[in-house]
């Protein structure tokens, strides 16, 4: 009931986060766009809680799976604090993580669980500490035997703490230590108690140590067995040929719901691709019939013929001419196991919806062969935004005659502009085409100069001049420091004058 549910819910979800975010991509008044980033955050806080309750349910009914694959802990831990990095930093809160120096690099285990978890434990940190420090360590626990490793994570915070009479409660589900809580920080309570679940699923425990306004430490341990056998996922080497990521795609769109598809198709256009759209499968395969397209987005419930089927007979009649189209899954069922539904079914990628660009984006570049566009945009060390505004209002209203209506529509382009350039810029980047990623650096670079914004420029002529030279190793090691920047003068722009 509850997966078939989630595509109802997830639907229109995706509708709302989508269109969202194409309408703050657009030129707006200072308060419109205010209501539509609460719209946003709203519907990521609410798109949260169905996930949480989604996978509560699923854990109750017995549905959940603990996967056993070979993975670099060092990898998992380093990924899972990356993602809160930008967070901590906004907070000014430091994020460190240690592995003791004893521990081997790979296991068997579930490390999409153990992400899970420690994101879980990192978040709630994050949102209970205002000043001081997180770490996580991870350690060998004593009980340890030669074949099975018994690993002890720790997630410490110097946060507001909970009171010694809350601690036990507060793993139970949709239960918080204060009935402020939901007011003050939002949530749910369900964080802990899945996690507890999931600690349990793999043989572990899970318990806090806290003392009010000190800090908390929240411990879990996991049974995991030493394995030779994981792929690096952090650093690839292969930057070469993710041919679909840095030219002008001719794609083939199949989705029945009218406002995914314009969704999908605006994103895809504004990514400079040629999109062509049709209602369901069987139209879709009539397509690839009649033309040749550089990637197919299907979507997998359809009316007349759904995606799988779709894919089947693709592949079918790609039998006889040798040819393979990449094919991305689209779907709502964000439930265990659809992944390798869509691979089993033929498919090469799967983005779910509601559909982010970044995954869209990524699901692109791997079908071609290429990197995720995360790999290029981690952070080497947390990046230093610049100390002073990089926005020099007055300069910039002195150079183009006063016209503050001017200044208005010169800041609205650019941040309309933006995103999208500096998402290209990632892309060319990792696709290692040195032409295009000096022609983004250079665009961004024309745009942001209107404003003064000295130490982006400089960064960005910098890359541009590494970019010449064919040293894009060079430039994407600036792009961690670009993108800070660029983030800090559009938060800049946006502020009201
Ligand atoms: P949620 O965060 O959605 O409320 P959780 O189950 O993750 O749900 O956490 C339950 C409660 O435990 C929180 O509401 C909070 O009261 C308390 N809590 C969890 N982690 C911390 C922490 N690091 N510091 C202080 N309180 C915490």
């Amino acid at each position: 009931f509850l997966a078939n549910m989630s595509h109802e819910i997830r639907t229109p979800m995706n509708a709302i986060i989508g269109m969202t975010d194409l309408a703050l991509d657009t030129p707006l008044n200072d308060e419109q766009r205010e209501y539509l980033k609460l719209v946003k955050s709203s519907a990521d806080a609410l798109l949260e809680i169905i996930n949480e309750i989604l996978d509560f349910s699923k854990i109750e009914a017995g549905h959940l799976d603990i996967e056993s694959i070979p993975f670099s802990l060092h990898d998992l831990i380093k990924q899972t604090t990356r993602t809160l990095a930008s967070r901590a930093q906004e907070k000014a809160v430091a994020l460190d993580f240690r592995i003791a120096p004893s521990l081997g690099e790979g296991y068997l285990g579930d490390p999409h669980r153990l992400r899970q978890i420690l994101l879980n434990l990192l978040s709630n940190a994050l949102k209970f500490t205002h000043r001081g420090r997180i770490e996580v360590v991870v350690e060998l626990d004593s009980a340890a035997t030669d074949e099975d490793a018994i690993l002890h994570f720790s997630v410490s915070d110097t946060g507001i703490g909970i009171p010694p009479d809350k601690q036990a409660l507060i793993f139970e589900a949709f239960s918080q230590a204060d009935s402020s809580t939901t007011r003050k920080y939002g949530g749910t309570g369900l964080g802990l108690a899945i996690s507890q679940r999931l600690v349990e699923r793999m043989g572990g425990r899970i318990w806090v140590e806290s003392v009010a306004n000190v800090g908390s430490t929240f411990h879990f341990t996991a049974v995991l067995k030493p394995s030779t056998h994981f792929v690096h996922e952090t650093e690839p080497e292969n930057h070469g040929d993710s041919a679909l990521a840095q030219r002008r795609l001719n794609i083939l769109l199949a989705e029945d719901n009218p406002v995914n598809q314009t969704l999908a198709r605006r994103v895809l256009e504004k990514l400079g691709h040629i999109v062509r759209v049709v209602e369901n499968g069987a139209d879709a395969l009539a397509e690839v019939r009649a033309q040749a397209f550089d990637v197919v987005l299907m979507d997998v419930q359809m009316p007349v013929m759904g995606g799988f089927e779709a894919t089947a007979r693709i592949r079918q009649l790609e039998q006889s001419s040798g040819k393979h189209v990449p094919i991305i899954a689209m779907t709502a069922h964000a439930m265990e196991g659809d992944r390798q539904k869509c691979l089993d079914a033929g498919m090469d990628g799967y983005v779910s919806k509601p559909i982010q660009n970044s995954a869209l984006m990524e699901a692109l570049a791997q079908c071609g062969g290429g990197d995720a566009v995360e790999s290029v945009a981690k952070p080497a060390s947390v990046p230093v935004a610049a100390a002073g505004p990089l926005f020099k209002r007055a300069e910039t209203l002195e150079n183009i005659g006063g016209d503050d209506e001017l200044l208005q529509q010169l800041i609205d382009i650019c941040l309309a502009d933006l995103p999208a350039s500096v998402a290209k810029l990632h892309l060319m980047l990792n696709a290692a085409d040195a032409g295009a990623a000096g022609v983004a650096a250079h665009t961004i670079k024309g745009m942001v100069s209107n404003f003064g914004a000295e130490a982006v420029v400089t960064q960005l002529a910098a890359m541009e001049k590494s970019l010449k030279q064919d040293d894009v190793p060079a430039a994407a090691a600036r792009m961690p420091e670009v993108a800070a920047l660029l983030d800090q003068l559009m938060k800049e722009l946006s502020a009201p004058a």
